[in-house]
């Protein structure tokens, strides 16, 4: 039985911890195909997740990693071959499922997406969870009926990975982008993605007014709390804010005036559960909309050894775009 290194978290008498391990393939959970992990890459979840900051992890002991990347080396799945270069986000991945940080996984066909001719294993880990999940959101505006037309579109906890990612889909679709940002020095970072005006995070960080200047026709909104208020407290007539993320917390402190005085909507996105056919017409999306310069200019790429450093660096804030961990 040949053995793997992995990331594994444990629990004992209460207390969680992360470290490497070597491990066998028949630890491995069930699945009908098994992968040579090629890439990861560290999600805001993953932080959370080593550092027990947050209950995500429901059963242990658990490999994080909510993205992956791999080549298929066994399948009993109708639907891929070994030698299938897959991709596969989110669905439990690093939660209730051993996730990608390590050197092989197995899991369920139906997770799996084909890796679009131009994206190498890399640049869709790039993508990963935090592209999918802004391209769900953009998805969302453009069902709601909004389009660059209507006005300019805003995206909060601009310079992370699901913000990165928002600021560059919507730019690329024609919208004039404004990009929220703690981080002033990130701005010529966000301009080189497509962000037209860079904002202030402290200006929407505190409550405001039920009732704002009306700056902004759709929104994407990584950070929750008083900014997502704020948010909607500007947004125009008709407008909608996609909310995916709570990095500035879970609670809203906002007025309901914005939706019945202005017709404004908040539209909920989350990228986790599988939806296969939604996830293979995003991924076929990315493939084209998405530059591949831009999509490199946005990673940096780590050795497998650094990943669980630099995943308890992330609930600190301190990442810009994505980190990808290479797995050999
Ligand atoms: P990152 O850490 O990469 O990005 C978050 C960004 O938010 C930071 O880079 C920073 O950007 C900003 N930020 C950090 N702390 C604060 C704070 N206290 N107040 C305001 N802004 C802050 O995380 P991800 O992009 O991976 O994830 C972002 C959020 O989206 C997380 O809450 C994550 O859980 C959620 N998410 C949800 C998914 C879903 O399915 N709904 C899927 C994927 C992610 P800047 O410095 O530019 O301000």
């Amino acid at each position: 039985m040949s053995t793997f290194r992995a990331v594994r978290i444990d629990v004992q008498s209460g207390a969680q911890s992360a470290d490497y391990v070597e491990m066998t393939e028949d630890e491995l959970m069930p699945g009908d195909v098994d992968l040579a992990v090629l890439y990861s890459a560290i999600n805001y979840k993953d932080g959370l997740a080593v550092t027990g900051k947050a209950p995500v992890v429901r059963r242990f002991p658990m490999i994080p990693g909510v993205d992956l990347a791999g080549r298929v080396t066994r399948s009993a799945h109708a639907g891929f071959a070994p030698g299938d270069l897959v991709v596969a986000t989110g669905c439990g991945l690093g939660e209730a499922h051993f996730g990608g940080f390590a050197q092989k996984a197995r899991l369920p066909g139906e997770w799996l997406v084909k890796l679009p001719g131009a994206l190498t294993p890399a640049r869709a880990m790039t993508i990963g969870t935090a592209g999918l999940t802004a391209m769900f959101c953009l998805f969302a505006l453009e069902r709601h009926g909004l389009s660059p037309a209507d006005g300019m579109a805003v995206v909060s906890g601009a310079s992370g990975g699901v913000g990165s990612f928002a600021v560059a889909l919507l730019a690329q679709a024609g919208w004039r982008v404004a990009a929220i940002t703690g981080r002033p020095a990130e701005a010529d970072y966000l301009r080189s993605i497509g962000a037209a005006e860079i904002l202030t995070r402290e200006d929407f960080s505190s409550p405001g007014k039920a009732l704002q200047t009306q700056r902004f026709a759709a929104g994407v909104d990584t950070v929750g709390g008083a900014t997502l208020a704020n948010m909607l407290a500007q947004t125009r007539f008709d407008g909608a804010i996609a909310a995916c993320g709570n990095v500035g917390g879970m609670d809203l402190p906002a007025s309901v005036a914005p939706f019945i005085l202005r017709g404004v909507s908040l539209l909920g996105v989350e990228s986790v559960r599988p939806r296969i056919n939604l996830r293979r017409e995003a991924w076929a999306r990315l493939a084209t909309d998405l530059d591949v310069a831009m999509i490199d200019a946005m990673c940096e790429i780590i050795p497998f050894d650094q990943a669980l450093e630099r995943a308890r660096s992330i609930v600190g804030g301190k990442i810009r775009g994505r980190v990808v961990i290479e797995m050999r």
